[in-house]
């Protein structure tokens, strides 16, 4: 077997083991193999491997590659951080936008997905360690920030997505886990029957350091890159 098909079996088997200890079907989790840096070939081997869903994060990049994919029947998530310049092609390209991070952004990928006739699967990206570097939106200011784009025609806001601080202990990011879960619950609460495209569910969170613990934690996408294809260079 090849590196690639033995890691994502570990994977799996994490995936599995996680969602067992909480309780879980692990059907219910999604994994999103984070593509980045990696090239076509390699994503190829993953795809016979059993991926069928990858992730992007940068536009230009992923048009390159999905170009010489475009036979094949992938589900294929936009994850990074998207400019506003960029979201023509964005809408075109993916099946879902995992970064919703400001209104300007949502305005844009209505306009656009509108263009083309697409409701466009969208999930709001939270700032959950407050970290000035992070984009997303805070947790204060999500409730009203849902508030805002749910009416949008053209996108569907199926949940949130976060990018957890980076720590030596994911152990440690597991109050964070917890928050967004609960967050994701009081906005179902809040907005559930208001809006005929919002169709909260997913929990984009966990990657390759931490998806266990996010799981455990209530996660429904986990973005894995390093832990299937191997560390970046
Ligand atoms: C790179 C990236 C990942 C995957 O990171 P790994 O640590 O390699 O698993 C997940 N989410 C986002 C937004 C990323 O940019």
């Amino acid at each position: 077997m090849s590196i690639i098909a033995d890691n994502l079996r570990e994977v799996e088997n994490i995936i599995a083991l996680a969602a067992k200890k909480s309780g879980r079907n692990f059907e219910t989790i999604k994994l999103v193999a984070v593509t980045k840096t990696v090239g076509t070939p390699r994503i190829i081997e993953a795809l016979e491997a059993g991926i069928s869903e990858i992730g992007e994060n940068r536009i230009q990049e992923a048009k390159l590659k999905y170009g010489e994919l475009s036979e094949r029947k992938i589900i294929r998530h936009m994850i990074g951080h998207l400019q506003t310049n960029k979201v023509k092609d964005a809408v075109k390209i993916f099946d879902y936008i995992h970064s919703v991070d400001s209104m300007r952004l949502a305005l844009e990928i209505d306009k656009e997905a509108k263009k083309i006739n697409k409701i466009m699967p969208c999930l709001i990206e939270i700032n959950s360690g407050n970290e000035i570097s992070k984009y997303g939106i805070k947790f204060e200011e999500a409730a009203a920030f849902v508030r805002a784009v749910a009416p949008l025609a053209n996108l569907r806001f199926e949940g949130l997505m976060t990018v957890a601080p980076i720590s030596s202990n994911p152990e440690d990011l597991r109050p964070i886990f917890r928050k967004m879960k609960e967050l994701l619950d009081h906005l179902i609460e809040e907005n559930k029957d208001l809006y005929p495209n919002f169709n909260f569910k997913h929990l984009s969170m966990g990657m390759s350091q931490d998806y266990m613990i996010a799981i455990e934690e209530g996660s429904t996408m986990v973005r894995v890159g390093s832990a299937i294809f191997g560390k970046r260079s």
